[in-house]
């Protein structure tokens, strides 16, 4: 069989104060045609599922693109990648099934659901019969587009989000299976009137690990052939915001209803136990300070680098140079205008420089410092820190060190400090941009994990956000109102064609 596979990801957050454009994809390399599966290179777990499950096919690469997450999708770049993503299928036909790796949080100015504007455009191109599968984040926005376009929606079971190629396999699997006529699956999704912070859904700890043991077990039905609950990112103010639980059972609509239900009604019980007290960062930073092991490592979650944040917010900056720790504490920090002057300056320089608040003008404001140029570090092939990233300077403003760059980086991830040449096992304080990933990504290094919440484009706190599209009644927004998953309305997929043999 010939199998297609996309990749178009964005997560947007609509409350963020930069706009995404094209250029913040070519950051990333975009690639189209049979360029993107050119050489052994894997694009992301989902991806990397996809060609494990469909080894022995003939694999078709359509398009790959990604940007960083950020704000709404401009309505010019909107066009330009539907009009990439359409023409790349329409060269990639015939195929007998595809594959798509998307986000499911992507906005653009002029469509609150881009994913579900390409799923849509691939079911037009493709006709009916042929199978799409899409592989989906924890955090995706489920619309009726999305789920009336596909044949198979999943997304991942964790977070920290670790189960990428296991999602990909599971999608490519059922896709597969029905492009062979061995299965028939149909989509059932209920969408529940629910946001909640990001920072209290980690799936190994309640309440979200009874949730996914609920949809794991639902898998274990014969005839169900996936079924995720999709908490969505919840800094997205559009028309169909909420949580969703997603069912795909074989041939069998009222399964997959009923089985989508009752996970809907379970998370809708949970609902309460998502919000709790955020520390705040002044707190984290002194009990950092305070404690005798370390590295810690404190999420700074407001200004996430993975979700929305611009990552140049300047609390902890200030926090740290006034308390002038004693020992090696680090931070990020995104700004393009530092990097330029410090890189000027040169290695070894001493600079006086404008640092951050630049991008967030919202929430934090530029601060001026004095330091010592300690590397620059150019963007050269085999060093460790992501190209896209840009060129990186470490400035060394007495025992705080910021890593300065000029596009958002890895905020949940160590190589952002090791990749400078910063040894962080003696670090007492290492600033992670990021809101329950960075659990993982410092597991080997980190003695303690906190959470300091300081004001930003992403606040744990729901009900400080300027909400206007999204559907009311919504909890928490809302608290008073009944809601019953027995009763709401459940999306489904178009039913494939009798006798479908996928061709
Ligand atoms: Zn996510």
């Amino acid at each position: 069989m010939r199998i297609g596979i996309a990749k178009v990801m964005q997560e947007t957050s609509t409350f963020s104060t930069q706009a995404t454009d094209l250029a913040m994809f070519a950051d990333h390399g975009i690639a189209r045609g049979p360029a993107t599966l050119a050489g052994e290179s894997v694009w992301d777990g989902f991806v990397e599922g996809f060609r494990e499950a469909a080894a022995g096919h003939e694999l078709v690469g359509v398009i790959k693109l990604q940007a960083m997450p950020a704000g709404c999708l401009t309505a010019a770049a909107r066009q330009t990648i539907v009009e990439w993503f359409a023409a790349d299928l329409a060269q990639a036909l015939p195929l007998d099934a595809l594959l798509l790796s998307l986000h499911g949080a992507f906005v653009a100015e002029d469509d609150p659901d881009v994913d579900g504007l390409l799923l849509q455009t691939a079911r037009q191109l493709l006709g009916p019969r042929v199978p799409i599968g899409v592989a989906l984040d924890l955090h995706a926005n489920i619309t009726e587009r999305m789920v009336a376009a596909v044949d198979v929606i999943d997304g991942m079971h964790t977070h920290p989000h670790l189960d990428m190629p296991q999602t990909g396999r599971r999608v490519a699997r059922v896709t597969l299976a029905a492009a062979d006529g061995q299965v028939r699956p149909v989509v059932s999704a209920v969408k529940i009137p629910l946001v909640t912070p990001a920072e209290t859904q980690i799936s190994d700890e309640p309440p979200l690990a009874e949730l996914m043991a609920a949809t794991r077990q639902a898998e274990r039905q014969p005839a169900i052939l996936c079924a995720s609950v999709f908490a969505v990112q919840p800094w997205l103010d559009v028309p169909e915001m909420g949580w969703c639980s997603v069912v795909v059972a074989d041939g069998d609509r009222g399964l997959a209803t009923a089985a989508a239900r009752e996970l809907a009604g379970l998370a809708w019980e949970q609902r309460r136990d998502y919000t709790r007290p955020c520390p705040n960062y002044r707190d984290a930073i002194a009990t950092a300070l305070s404690g005798d092991a370390w590295p810690v490592v404190i999420a700074d979650l407001t200004d996430l680098m993975t979700g929305g944040g611009t990552g140049d917010s300047t609390w902890y900056l200030r926090e740290l140079l006034l308390r002038q720790p004693e020992q090696l504490c680090c931070l990020p920090m995104v700004d393009p205008q530092a990097v330029a002057v410090l890189t000027a300056a040169g290695a070894g320089a001493r600079v006086t420089v404008s640092l951050g608040g630049k991008l967030d003008y919202v929430n934090s404001t530029p601060v001026e410092v004095t330091g010592d140029v300690l590397r620059v570090i150019p963007v050269t092939p085999g060093r460790d820190l992501p190209e896209s990233m840009g060129t990186t300077v470490v400035l060394g403003l007495g025992q705080v060190q910021v890593v300065v760059f000029e596009r958002l980086g890895p905020g949940a991830d160590p190589v952002i400090y090791q990749g400078a040449g910063i040894d962080v096992t003696q670090a007492r304080i290492l600033v992670a941009k990021s809101v329950v990933d960075f659990r993982a990504g410092y597991a080997d290094v980190a003695k303690r994990f906190l959470l300091g919440e300081a004001p930003g484009l992403a606040p744990a706190d729901l009900l400080s956000l300027p909400w206007k599209r999204v559907p009311r009644p919504l909890f928490p927004l809302d608290t008073t109102f009944a809601w019953s998953a027995d009763k709401a309305v459940a999306w489904s997929s178009d039913p494939r064609p009798a006798g479908g043999d996928g061709t």
